[in-house]
C-alpha cells in the first residue's frame, strides 16, 4: 500500500498561538494515505497482518454511516486482497457518501438495528453474524483491540522529545491509549472527545492505561454532539486553514483544535508549553459541508 512512512510535523503560524504558548505543531497523519488516513492505518495494520497470518479471507467490522474506520477498513482490505463486510447501525434512506465509498472498495454493507448493534461485543450475536461468511476476522468498532493499540503506539515514534503536551482526538480512545503507553510520562497527553458527556470514556481508557499516567480527557467542545457542527465551527475551520494551510475534519480534529485554542487563551497551558497536536485524518467526513469550506 502507498503509505507515507514518515509523516511530517508542521509548525503552526505564530499568529495562531502567540503569545499564549511557545509553539504549537501538528503531526500530519492525515497525509499518510488518501483514504486509510490518520490514525486508522496504524490501528488496522496489525489486525490485517494477523488476519492474513491466520488464513482469514474476510474482515468484518462495525461503524456508523459516516465512519472513517469503515471506509479505511474497506480500502485496506481490498489493497491486501481480503474481502470486507461492514456492519452498519441504523437505517438510511439514501447511502451516505462514506457508505458509497465503502461499496466502491467492494465492502458488503449489512444494516442492523441500533439494538442489534449494541450487542456487537456479545459472543452469541457475533457468532450468528459471522457464520454466514467464511474465514472471517472480526475487528471491533474503531479498531479498538490490542492490535489496534499496538499499532497506534507506533505513532509515538514520530514524536520527537521536547514537546510538553501531546493533544489527540478521542473516539474509542484506542489511539490515545497506544500513544500514552509508548510516550514518556513526562509528556502530558490531552484527549479531546467530540461526544456530549464524553469523559465517561475515562473509565474505559483506564482499563488500558493507568489513570495516574499523565493524561486527561476534555469533552467541552462537542458542538452539540458527535458529528454535529455549528456555523462557528465551520468558520473556525476556514480561519484555521487560511492561517495554517491545514485542512481539519469537522468531526474530530476541528473540535480538538478549537478546544486547544480556547485552553491556550484560558491559560490552561503554561507559557513555555510546546504542544504537538496529532492530525488523525478523517477529511472524507467533510463531504457534507464541502461547499462551505475554503479548502
Ligand atoms: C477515528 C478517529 C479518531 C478516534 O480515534 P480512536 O482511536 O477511536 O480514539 C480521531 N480522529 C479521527 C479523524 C478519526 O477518524
Amino acid at each position: 500500500m502507498d503509505i507515507i512512512p514518515d509523516p511530517r510535523i508542521q509548525v503552526l503560524q505564530p499568529e495562531w498561538f502567540f503569545p499564549y504558548v511557545q509553539e504549537v505543531a501538528m503531526l500530519r497523519l492525515d497525509e499518510v494515505h488518501p483514504i486509510v488516513s490518520g490514525n486508522k492505518w496504524f490501528k488496522l495494520k496489525r489486525n490485517i497482518t494477523h488476519a492474513i497470518q491466520q488464513g482469514c479471507e474476510t474482515i468484518l467490522t462495525f461503524g456508523g454511516g459516516y465512519s472513517n474506520h469503515l471506509v479505511a477498513t474497506a480500502a485496506a482490505a481490498k489493497e491486501f486482497g481480503l474481502k470486507s463486510v461492514g456492519v452498519v447501525r441504523g437505517v438510511y434512506e439514501q447511502l451516505t457518501p462514506t457508505l458509497v465509498a465503502c461499496q466502491g472498495f467492494d465492502m458488503l454493507i449489512e444494516f442492523v438495528s441500533q439494538d442489534e448493534y449494541d450487542r456487537k461485543d456479545d459472543e452469541t450475536w457475533l457468532k450468528q453474524l459471522t457464520e454466514k461468511y467464511e474465514k472471517v476476522f472480526v475487528v471491533p468498532e474503531g479498531g479498538a483491540n490490542d492490535w489496534g493499540r499496538e499499532g497506534a503506539a507506533e505513532i509515538a515514534g514520530f514524536i520527537p522529545s521536547g514537546y510538553t503536551h501531546v493533544c489527540v482526538s478521542v473516539g474509542t480512545g484506542t489511539t490515545l491509549e497506544g500513544i500514552r503507553k509508548a510516550l514518556s510520562t513526562e509528556v502530558e497527553v490531552f484527549g479531546y472527545v467530540p461526544m456530549k458527556g464524553g469523559t465517561y470514556l475515562t473509565d474505559e481508557i483506564s482499563k488500558h492505561v493507568p489513570s495516574n499516567a499523565n493524561w486527561l480527557l476534555f469533552d467541552e467542545w462537542h458542538f452539540g454532539g458527535f458529528g454535529k457542527r455549528t456555523d462557528g465551527l465551520i468558520s473556525f475551520m476556514n480561519e484555521f486553514y487560511s492561517i495554517n494551510h491545514i485542512p481539519l475534519d469537522m468531526v474530530y480534529t476541528a473540535k480538538m483544535m478549537y478546544g486547544v485554542q480556547a485552553q491556550m487563551k484560558a491559560g490552561v497551558f503554561p507559557p513555555d508549553a510546546s504542544i504537538l497536536c496529532i492530525h488523525t485524518g478523517g477529511l472524507q467526513g467533510n463531504s457534507s459541508i464541502a461547499e462551505r469550506l475554503v479548502y
